[in-house]
């Protein structure tokens, strides 16, 4: 576990317990947890925390980029502890999101400004498809 006081402090982040609990639930799962089911996963350990004071905490994070936020167009934003470019893909069946590792899409920034008059900073690409327990499970 990568010492959360002194990136917080690099960061000019006062350390409060909600916050550290829910950086250290977003760095020890891969499952990109809404913020309900981040709430829902602190709720025995914090029972006093509120939905909205996860969301508040959230918020601080991805503004410091120790989290990201993420949207597979679901209406509703997960989180990935893991802010290093990757891209995602979605499960269409069970709806559960997962990265997509060793495969970079940065050089399509390069790719796309030839197309626009923008410079291009960052993509976020999702992909959709049938994981392989929804496959088994339909039997094919
Ligand atoms: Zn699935
Ligand atoms: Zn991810």
């Amino acid at each position: 576990m990568d010492n959360i006081t002194s990136i917080f402090k690099d960061k000019k982040l006062k350390l409060t317990p909600q916050r550290i609990a829910v950086y250290k639930y977003l760095k020890s799962t891969k499952e990109h947890p809404s913020a309900e089911v981040i709430y829902k996963a602190l709720q025995e350990e914090y029972p006093t925390m509120s939905l909205a004071t996860v969301y508040k905490a959230l918020k601080t994070l991805v503004e410091v980029n120790l989290i990201q936020e993420i949207n597979v167009g679901e209406g509703n934003f997960r989180y990935d502890g893991y802010t290093n470019s990757h891209s995602h893909i979605q499960c269409l069946q069970c709806g559960k999101v997962d990265d997509i590792e060793d495969i970079c899409f940065q050089d399509l920034n390069k790719k796309v400004s030839s197309y626009t008059d923008y410079e291009v900073l960052n993509n976020q690409i999702y992909f959709y498809g049938i994981c392989k327990e929804c496959k088994k499970n339909s039997g094919n």
